[in-house]
């Protein structure tokens, strides 16, 4: 897993927290198919992060600690799926749809929503946590390749009520997550494990049985991380009326060389689908809002 999605090309380009570039819809610059919305299973650490001596220190330790512990994420989330539930009778009712992709809007074909899967819908805030303790500031896809296999995340809170919702109305839900494929060792002739970890995963905490065809994973098929030719597939069949995600790059391509002024540029011009068809869900803890500040990160704080 690479989990900033970065091709070799585009790391030699640019570094982590350099300026990054942002395409809109179908824009890939210079070729580098940079999508920012892969998991990092601890956020991205800088060079110029400071080392964590212990625990206590640890730069994410605040954040891991506010999704876990405080109540405000917990209705921050149930906030996102009500007003979600809100915005459903609009969202169908209304022509368009949720996927820039999906430039003819879709009309006539049957609904769907789509979800990211980690932080949107799943909560491995306790992976976080174990990586915060063990030290490790760095991504190790073993450790998140581990946790994915317990198969133990718990469902953000709002989402399963949301999802029964939409399955109750026959609007199609499909995962489109940036956990990647990777054969195991001790299972080296299945190319995609996870598929099966987070379809039992889902199942076990109460999004029900979700359909094969309804989980797309980065590698499956040859997807790559940007998100947009698996909405693409879905929108051949579907109208995306919704899309919910922690990440910019869960409703649009993105690419990584934004600082966070350009971001707030490309939120400004898809203004009116915020709240409606694109439904973000906080996540504090890692990201390409964290990505985009420049080293050092204090630089980025505002004092007025
Ligand atoms: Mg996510």
């Amino acid at each position: 897993m690479d989990p900033f999605g970065l091709s070799q090309k585009c790391q030699e380009m640019t570094s982590p927290r350099s300026a990054l570039v942002v395409a809109l819809t179908g824009l890939l610059l210079a070729g580098c198919s940079i999508n920012v919305n892969d998991r990092p299973a601890s956020p991205p650490v800088s060079a110029a992060a400071p080392q964590a001596s212990s625990p206590t220190h640890d730069p994410r330790l605040n954040a891991t600690l506010y999704m876990q512990r405080s109540e405000e994420l917990r209705r921050l989330s149930e906030q996102a799926y009500a007003l979600a539930t809100l915005r459903l009778g609009d969202a169908l009712a209304k022509p368009g749809s949720a996927a820039l992709e999906q430039s003819d809007g879709g009309q006539g074909k049957p609904p769907a929503a789509i979800f990211d899967v980690d932080e949107t819908v799943l909560d491995n805030s306790p992976h976080q946590a174990r990586a915060i303790l063990a030290g490790k500031l760095e991504f190790d896809v073993g450790f998140w390749d581990e946790w994915v296999s317990e198969r133990a995340a718990t469902p953000m809170p709002g989402a399963l009520d949301f999802v029964a919702e939409l399955r109750r109305r026959n609007i199609r839900v499909v995962f489109i997550t940036n956990r990647e494929c990777r054969p195991r060792a001790n299972a080296p002739a299945d190319p995609c494990p996870q598929i099966q970890d987070t379809l039992v995963n889902l199942k076990n905490v109460g999004f029900g049985d979700v359909a094969a065809s309804d989980l797309m994973l980065k590698g499956q098929n040859g997807w790559p991380s940007d998100k947009a030719s698996r909405r693409m597939e879905v929108a051949k069949t579907h109208r995306i009326i919704m899309s919910f995600g922690d990440q910019f790059s869960d409703m649009m391509t993105v690419t990584r060389r934004q600082g966070p002024d350009e971001r707030r540029t490309l939120s400004d011009a898809h203004a009116a689908m915020w709240g409606t068809r694109w439904i973000v869900i906080p996540n504090p803890s890692y990201g390409a809002w964290l990505d985009a500040l420049p080293d050092p990160t204090t630089s980025a704080l505002r004092t007025r």
